[in-house]
């Protein structure tokens, strides 16, 4: 169990380590951070950083040093970056958490034997193996790489009467799965986090609706029946017991069907703090950020309940030139993540606004 005073080390200096970082600090801990990136958001608000990549065993061996857990804000963190550091200093999550959810095919296996719904799959390693898959699933159908795809990189749809050679060429003719097509109601996901002696706490199911694959707006309320509400909340359960994860996640989910028939699949896992958390700042009585580092931390995990009405929407590239309006806007809480160029689909900030009731 860590002390007020001890560090936690982050792995990723982006707006999550940053995030991560400030609720460490409101609460007595410090943070060091690890990042390639010179001009990373989170080395401003932490107490020392090393700027190294992530396969510097060196620059790993000096961050451990000065850390007394070690935590990462993305989950593409190297598997030998991962073993090396929990050798020497407690991971959280562990490496585990890391390669479940690093590859598409492990993850969904991995969901399914859990006797939870996905969208119907098949992996596909050549073009014998995507005939095959499109002969099982049916198109349209959506092929994914197996690793490294994100808001929407890495992934291609395959309508009926396409060329499968073309589709192949055009995802880099790498290892993938075929996914169904889903038709869903709505995208929503379930953040939540779980401590190493099983504690358990999970935010309100979240609307979220993208703009050109990106994350534009959360919702909460979703708007879901209770029944799914439960039904996510045990979703996501399960996944974190299977993993022993330790920290905050995210479970994205397509909700499908309407009224008696709607129910959740599960789309994917992120093993960290999660954009679709972000309304949790101003809008539940402990945000996913202070969450995550009570949970590494080995602390008693917060209160998840949220306090009314809340609404997150991003500020991408040139939205964040409104942030001096959105300062006058009563309700309004606005999150900057210290970027200097506000460069086409970069995340500067975020917005949350409460509907009703108060923030904290
Ligand atoms: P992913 O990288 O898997 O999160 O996918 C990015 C986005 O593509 C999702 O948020 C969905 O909007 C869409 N998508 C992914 N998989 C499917 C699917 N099997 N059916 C329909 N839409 C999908």
């Amino acid at each position: 169990m860590l002390a007020p005073g001890d560090t936690i080390g982050i792995l990723g200096g982006g707006q999550l380590g940053r995030m991560i970082a400030l609720a460490a600090a409101r609460l007595g801990l410090k943070s060091f951070i690890l990042c390639p990136d010179k001009d990373s958001p989170a080395f401003q608000v932490s107490a020392g950083h090393i700027c190294a990549a992530y396969d510097d065993f060196a620059a790993l061996e000096a961050f451990a040093r000065q850390v007394d857990v070690v935590t990462y804000e993305f989950e593409n963190v190297p598997l030998a970056t991962a073993e090396f550091l929990a050798a020497r200093r407690p991971l959280a999550p562990g490496a585990k958490a890391l390669a479940t959810t690093q590859d598409r095919l492990a993850e969904k296996s991995f969901v399914r034997a859990l006797g939870i719904e996905t969208a119907p799959f098949a992996p596909v390693d050549d073009l014998a193996s995507l005939e095959a898959a499109v002969a099982a699933i049916g198109l349209p159908a959506v092929l994914k790489t197996r690793r490294f795809g994100y808001d929407g990189k890495g992934q291609v749809i395959v309508r009926p009467g396409e060329d499968l050679t073309a589709a192949w060429h055009a995802l880099g003719r790498q290892p993938a799965i075929l996914e169904g097509f889903v038709r869903f109601e709505a995208e929503v996901s379930i953040v939540a986090a779980r401590r190493a002696d099983d504690a358990f706490a999970a935010y309100d199911v979240t609307r979220n609706v993208h703009r050109e694959h990106i994350l534009h707006t959360s919702t909460v309320p979703a708007g879901v029946s209770p029944e799914t509400e439960r039904a996510a909340r045990s979703i996501a359960c399960a996944i974190s017991g299977a993993l022993e994860y330790v920290g905050v996640f995210a479970v994205e989910l397509f909700l499908v069907g309407r009224g008696a028939a709607e129910r959740v699949l599960v789309n994917e896992i992120a093993p960290r703090v999660h954009n679709s958390g972000h309304w949790t700042q101003d809008g539940a009585a402990t945000c996913q950020f202070e969450q995550h580092v009570r949970a590494i931390a080995g602390w008693p995990l917060g209160d998840p309940a949220r306090l009314g009405p809340a609404q997150m929407t991003n500020l991408i590239g040139e939205d964040v030139h409104a942030w001096h309006k959105i300062l006058a806007e009563p309700g309004a809480r606005l999150h900057l993540y210290g970027k200097d160029e506000a460069r086409a689909g970069r995340k500067m900030g975020h917005v949350n606004r409460l509907r009703d009731g108060e923030g904290c």
